[in-house]
């Protein structure tokens, strides 16, 4: 049986998604806003859900900013009483995971391959971050460098998305990969392939670790969306029960997933991010495997999560 998704058009429609949830899962970057700019409509929508005592949260595979970074964030774009308890950043997930799943103890060196956000969501973990924004990894590449000695105290290697990528710091992530026998935990932020920006498609974090997977040929453990792990610890803290609550993102692959595999109530594709009108079409019409199609089918469809408040009123 294949599902065909529902686009939502009329009031009646946005109503009774609304009406329908108590909670919501927000993706953030082609949901809530392109980069810095806010997508029309959805502050007010937001604000909509609030008005009706909604309760929502915010899951990004974007590493590169802490949850702190987030707030201020929310701030600057107008939303109201946004709080880091809120806010699911993948380098919260990595650092939340090192602790709670991987037992890394508290006060141990971890190696990263990504931005700062990483840092400081380790370091407010107890961790100590190594490698990351050092400016000495800025150096061109050199096989006799100091800090190509591999540090026998790091205890997990962390990989997300940087603009800082270069040879020293993928010579360097790769010695941590391979040391012990690969025997320190490789987590990564993030599968995403791309992500648009300013009228451009950039690559994502899930390129940078998949390139860190190949060379040192073993896998990794995917913290962010789709990960059902990520989502049992957001509806544990949040007190969210998967039956009222939705999803709403604008990626098959990670988001609409998320939602599937975790079993949630619904998920809703929105049109305002990386995901075209005429790319859905075409995913809805070529064959994958059965099982694959169906965990990434979302049961319906908006242009825009900001054209909910403009269908109601
Ligand atoms: N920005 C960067 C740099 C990313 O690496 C990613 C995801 O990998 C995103 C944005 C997408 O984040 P979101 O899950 O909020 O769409
Ligand atoms: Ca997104």
């Amino acid at each position: 049986e294949s599902i065909i998704p529902t686009e939502i058009t009329s009031k009646e429609q946005a109503q009774k998604l609304i009406d329908e949830h108590d909670n919501f899962l927000f993706d953030c970057d082609g949901v809530i806003w392109l980069d810095e700019k806010l997508i029309p409509g959805v502050l007010q929508t937001i604000e909509y859900l609030n008005s009706k005592n909604k309760r929502y949260v915010f899951v990004t595979n974007n590493s590169s900013k802490s949850r702190q970074d987030y707030v201020e964030k929310f701030e600057r774009l107008g939303f109201k009483g946004i709080t880091k308890d809120m806010i699911y950043p993948t380098c919260y997930a990595a650092a939340f995971n090192l602790k709670e799943h991987l037992k890394v103890p508290e006060g141990s060196k971890i190696w990263v391959l990504g931005d700062s956000g990483i840092e400081d969501e380790l370091r407010e973990a107890k961790y100590i971050p190594v490698g990351g924004t050092d400016p000495r990894l800025n150096e061109p590449f050199d096989p006799h460098h100091e800090l190509l000695k591999v540090d026998p105290d790091v205890r997990a290697v962390v990989v997300g998305s940087t603009k800082d990528f270069n040879y020293m710091r993928i010579a360097l992530t790769l010695q941590y990969l391979l040391h012990d026998n690969k025997g320190i935990p490789f987590v990564g932020a993030n599968i995403d392939r791309s992500y648009p920006s300013d009228g451009l498609i950039l690559p994502a974090g899930g390129s940078v670790v998949n390139y860190m997977q190949y060379t040192a040929d073993r896998d990794f453990i995917n913290v962010g969306k789709p990960s059902t792990t990520l989502l049992d610890v957001i509806l544990e803290h949040s007190k969210f029960e998967k039956e009222k609550t939705i999803m709403v993102g604008d990626t098959l692959y990670t988001d609409i997933k998320f939602g599937i595999d975790g079993q949630l109530a619904n998920s809703l594709l929105v049109l305002s991010g990386g995901t075209t009108k005429r790319y859905f079409d075409s995913f809805l019409t070529t064959s994958y495997k059965e099982e694959e199609t169906r965990s990434m089918t979302p049961l319906c469809y908006i242009e825009s999560f900001g054209d909910i408040i403009d269908l109601i009123n």
